[in-house]
């Protein structure tokens, strides 16, 4: 089938804007992009559907989720001033008192979270990777999922890599076109230094992505830098040996493997120059996660030296429980903000670009598009329709999301599932957590 969807603006970010335009969807694909006119006339037979006073651009892409966590939204507030305690409060709920169901619920509602605010694409990490691969597939929204690994004991690397690969086997039988594999070693305070290698070498003969946290927390530096602080303290009551590194976390992963995957790396706030040139010569993709940073009060990545750099960047919502919402235009408009009061400039097109994770419309390219209504009060007027989508809109004004060509999200409803049972089943999973 041929749709033609045109809209007051179509943005297709690697171009100048279209007044009055149009995309054509054919399929799976975008068949053609350019003036609402000149689609009509390309494409007599195809169905029209006219969104009015909007904008269309590429679908949105966040680059770091935990779509299984977003029961907890908003659960561990009173924990956000010690990290260490934030960590073990969110995995006891998650293991000790989430059903597989809860998790797998958890996730489907995430990913209508992100479907309504016109994400196309997740980088998600999981530890119950199928479950969220599941949870995707169900909704309609693509992405790569990363089965999670832990072990921070060197003595159980072994057993803990085999667990990785089963579960990882498992989870590439149930990849579709949609959703991919990958794996992700959680963290380095989490996870030992021959676990880490162990992993870089599975991802690179396997050809798996690897997504992992990197240079986040004050206590994650101390850690490596020095051997001291929470983690150190946390690993010692485990009686875990710990030898510092005495390095950065970008060196420290150079050192181990991880950084010859070309891995996606989230936060990257603790960087110096050298660091950021490391990344760029490795090719490593940064997923910068403003809000999570400023909630947890882990500090502000350096957005624009990633950029200056020429190191690729995307945007982050990273989980719910320390964000609280999964919103990429939000997030945008917030590592733009806070770049320009640092005094590196930022511009709308840069941010949409990160948002976009450098996508585009073109013809050719995989029908994955966004329409943003542009009537809002907070949108009135609109002179420009890069810097309004930016500064003055979020997910919320999102009225319709496609993904591979079907339309996932329309008319303030998901498609292919059923919203009221999923957020029945979430108000219950939240009952169990708080009592
Ligand atoms: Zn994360």
């Amino acid at each position: 089938m041929t749709t033609i969807y045109s809209a007051r603006w179509v943005l297709p970010v690697a171009d100048a804007a279209i007044e009055n335009g149009a995309v054509t969807v054919e399929g799976q694909r975008i068949a053609g992009v350019g003036p609402t006119a000149e689609l009509v006339a390309t494409f007599p037979d195809a169905k029209r559907e006219s969104l009015g006073e909007a904008v269309i651009l590429p679908g949105l892409i966040n680059t770091h989720t935990h779509l299984e966590l977003t029961a907890l939204r908003g659960y561990l507030e009173k924990e956000e001033t010690n990290f260490f305690a934030w960590l073990r409060k969110l995995t006891i709920a998650r293991l000790e008192r989430m059903t597989p169901d809860d998790i797998r619920v958890s996730a489907t509602w995430g990913a209508c979270e992100a479907v309504r605010a016109g994400i196309t694409h997740v980088g998600d990490a999981s530890d119950s990777a199928l479950q969220s691969m599941l949870a995707l597939q169900e909704v309609g929204l693509g992405g790569v999922v990363f089965q999670e690994s832990f072990g921070p004991d060197a003595r159980l690397v072994q057993e803990n890599f085999e667990k990785l690969k089963v579960k990882v086997n498992e989870l590439r039988a149930h990849e579709s076109e949609l959703v991919r594999a990958g794996v992700s070693p959680h963290a380095p305070y989490t996870v030992c230094a021959p676990q880490l290698e162990l992993i870089a070498e599975l991802a690179q003969a396997e050809g798996l992505p690897l997504m992992m946290h990197a240079a986040e927390s004050e206590a994650e530096e101390l850690l490596l830098r020095e051997g001291c602080g929470p983690f150190a303290e946390g690993l010692a009551r485990r009686s875990i040996e710990w030898n510092a590194p005495g390095v950065s976390t970008i060196q420290y992963l150079k050192q181990h493997g991880i950084l010859a995957t070309r891995p996606l790396l989230a936060h990257c706030i603790r960087v110096d120059d050298r660091d950021i040139e490391t990344l760029r010569e490795t090719q490593s993709t940064v997923a910068h996660c403003p809000k999570s940073n400023a909630k947890l009060g882990h500090g502000r990545a350096p957005f624009a030296k990633f950029f200056d750099a020429g190191v690729r960047v995307g945007l982050g919502s990273d989980s719910v429980a320390s964000n609280n919402t999964c919103d990429i235009l939000e997030e945008a408009r917030l590592a733009t903000l806070l770049s320009r009061a640092a005094g590196a400039h930022i511009s709308a097109e840069q941010a949409l670009h990160a948002a976009t994770f450098g996508g585009e419309l073109r013809e050719g390219a995989k029908a994955d598009l966004v329409a943003v209504g542009l009537n809002g009060a907070h949108q009135t007027p609109n002179y420009d329709p890069a810097a309004t989508l930016i500064f003055s809109s979020s997910g919320r004004d999102v009225i319709l999301t496609v993904i591979d060509g079907r339309e996932i999200y329309r008319d303030g409803r998901i498609t292919t599932v059923d919203e009221d049972r999923l957020r029945a089943r979430m108000r219950e999973i939240a009952a169990n957590l708080r009592g």
